[in-house]
């Protein structure tokens, strides 16, 4: 993670966000959009135990629901109502004795976030096996598992997340054992015997060494860039409008989200002469921008 550059990130950021009344977050590149909503009414929550965690298992839902809402309750203004009465803050969701120290899925604007919703070294029950006593664990809330975007978005958030994890507890993330799918806690002998994430992971060619190595390069990443930077705005469909002029314009651009912040960018270098020469032919071109370092 780039502490310093976020700092520039998210002052630069702090400069656009003018009269935002919305609940927003901001996030730096790097770092996972990070939220909390505790499930205090969980019995797991109620029972209270502390554990020294020295690992972290990835878990996927293994139901067709990418939304918070389907897990969380009650709605902070970000995720949503949750209608079914099936979330994860009562005493047994789904009839079952369950819980996780955080959720990965999206928003209700559809945007990709994290929820804390145990403290970290709460003994979770997400195992069914002795990994509860070691292991903080996460829920990645899984769709139909077609849509490689989606995939995409998680599975960033959920290195970071793990990148985070990692500098918070000192963990090496190589190291065996230390970040373990669920299905290789079986393998271990020390969760019960589940296949998630790995039946999805493949579906996009990657395996929980990739997933590892990810974490790794991401708390390792000190590669600068910089990007033109057209507009910032906190509702997606002002952002979507600006990128189809951009395009338009004859320029490739892509929407990067910070937190609810959509911001509008075209190209992303790791030399500077390059931004500023594409950023000369947008401002030709009639936009306003500026080269952000990320
Ligand atoms: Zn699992």
């Amino acid at each position: 993670m780039k502490k310093i550059l976020s700092l520039i990130c998210i002052f630069s950021i702090s400069l656009l966000l003018g009269s935002i009344t919305k609940p927003i977050s901001v996030k730096a590149a790097g770092e996972p959009n990070l939220h909390q909503l505790i499930l205090t009414n969980n019995n797991c929550y109620i029972a209270g135990q502390y554990i020294t965690p020295s690992g972290i298992m990835v878990h996927s839902t293994g139901a067709n629901n990418p939304n918070l809402r389907r897990y969380l309750a009650p709605n902070d203004g970000l995720i949503g109502v949750n209608t079914g009465g099936n979330h994860w803050n009562q005493p047994t969701p789904d009839g079952q004795e369950k819980c996780v120290h955080a959720f990965i899925g999206k928003l209700a604007d559809g945007t990709v976030a994290t929820y804390q919703t145990l403290p970290w070294n709460m003994r979770g029950w997400h195992a069914g096996g002795a990994a509860n006593n070691t292991h903080i664990g996460f829920e990645i809330c899984e769709d139909d598992l077609t849509d490689a975007n989606y995939f995409n978005a998680v599975y960033q958030e959920a290195i970071e997340l793990c990148a985070y994890l990692c500098e918070l507890y000192n963990f090496n993330p190589l190291a065996d054992g230390v970040i373990i799918g669920h299905f290789e806690g079986y393998q271990l002998g020390i969760a019960s015997n589940h296949a998630d994430p790995g039946h999805w992971f493949s579906r996009y060619g990657k395996t929980m060494d990739d997933f590892r190595q990810d974490v790794y390069d991401e708390m390792n990443d000190t590669t600068t860039l910089y990007c033109v930077q057209v507009g910032a705005f906190s509702i997606r469909a002002n952002a979507e409008a600006l990128l189809e002029e951009i395009e338009a314009a004859g320029f490739d651009g892509y929407i990067k989200t910070y937190g609810a912040l959509y911001c509008v960018q075209v190209g992303a270098f790791s030399i500077r002469a390059n931004a500023e020469a594409l950023l000369e032919e947008v401002e030709a071109a009639g936009f306003d921008a500026f080269i952000k370092i990320e």
